[in-house]
């Protein structure tokens, strides 16, 4: 066991995708391998899709416990696993990878993820009308979640071909409608009016469009939980509208701290420290900011 020492029996997991400079998961995850007492770390690769099936082999070589996978290789890195689990299938992507003595096994923990965080807040999705703003990797697993968990969904997107392509990809798991629209403010003004649950799963919003939100202030109404998963800035224009308008806001924090336990439960076998985790990734994003 050790604390801060890195030894000959020390465990590594990572990330790896293009962009990882800015990632919260090394803290986060660094401060639950130390609670537990676990000989774990928790570093980044920065890693181009050029050179996605060196990076699996290498896991595969070096004997690297777990990975975390983001964006650009969510779905290029599924062809190169042994094994993927039948969730990760269904929402054609993976960000978790499971090293067992050289079978690699891939999941998703986005869904999963999101889904907890929703509950935790209290709300269930099943019965519910929920609008999702967006079509891109983060909404396909959003969608999918919800679309299981018995929620009647309608996709907005700029590119309405891709909301199209969504909807139609959820018909074996949909259990209420799923439509697809796209997004401009007349859409908007028509679905939100009756709608319980709306969730940003687009880029508008992030740092450094700080200024921008898909949702006209006057739209927003007490009765709607707001989810929006952008992770910094913490609390988004549209995040701060909803809030001024009455309604339940949850920031894409506790999505990001939900999929990061999930994923650590995988490689270790053992509960994680839910609120150690959130702590330090709150702390990690302020420090982002
Ligand atoms: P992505 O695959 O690139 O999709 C981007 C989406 O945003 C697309 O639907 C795109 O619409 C839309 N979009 C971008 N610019 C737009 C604009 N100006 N107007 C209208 N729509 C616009 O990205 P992603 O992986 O899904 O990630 C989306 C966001 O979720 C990012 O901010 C990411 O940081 C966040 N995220 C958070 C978590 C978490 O744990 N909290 C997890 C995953 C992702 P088109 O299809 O029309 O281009």
């Amino acid at each position: 066991m050790t604390n801060n020492r890195v030894t000959g029996r020390t465990r590594v997991c990572g990330l790896i995708g293009d962009r990882v400079e800015h990632s919260v998961s090394p803290m986060m995850h660094g401060a639950a391998f130390r609670k537990l007492g676990l000989d774990y770390v928790y570093v980044t690769f920065k890693v181009m899709p050029e050179s996605l099936p060196e990076a699996v082999a290498g896991m595969r070589a070096l004997n690297i416990r777990g990975l975390n996978v983001t964006i650009p290789h969510k779905i290029a890195v599924m062809g190169l696993l042994d094994e993927v689990d039948t969730h990760a299938r269904g929402i054609g992507a993976v960000n978790t990878i499971v090293n067992d003595n050289g079978v690699l096994k891939g999941y998703n923990t986005d869904a999963p993820g999101f889904l907890r965080a929703l509950r935790e807040a209290g709300v269930e999705p099943a019965g519910k009308k929920i609008l999702i703003l967006g079509a891109g990797g983060a909404a396909r697993g959003i969608c999918y979640a919800l679309a299981e968990s018995g929620a009647r969904l309608v996709i907005l997107n700029r590119q309405v071909e891709r909301a199209t392509a969504l909807a139609r990809s959820l018909a074996p798991v949909a259990r209420e409608s799923v439509e697809a629209l796209p997004l401009h403010e007349t859409s908007l003004q028509n679905e939100i009016k009756d709608a319980d649950i709306l969730v940003n799963a687009t880029s508008v919003g992030m740092t450094p469009d700080i200024d921008h939100s898909l949702v006209p202030a006057h739209l927003l109404h007490d009765k709607l939980v707001v989810f929006d998963i952008i992770g910094i800035p913490a609390r988004t224009k549209l995040f701060q509208e909803a809030a001024a308008a009455g309604a339940r806001t949850i920031a894409g924090l506790e999505m990001l701290v939900w999929q990061g336990a999930l994923s650590f439960e995988l490689w270790t076998g053992q509960s994680a420290p839910f609120e150690l985790m959130h702590r330090e990734a709150q702390k990690a994003l302020q420090h982002e900011e």
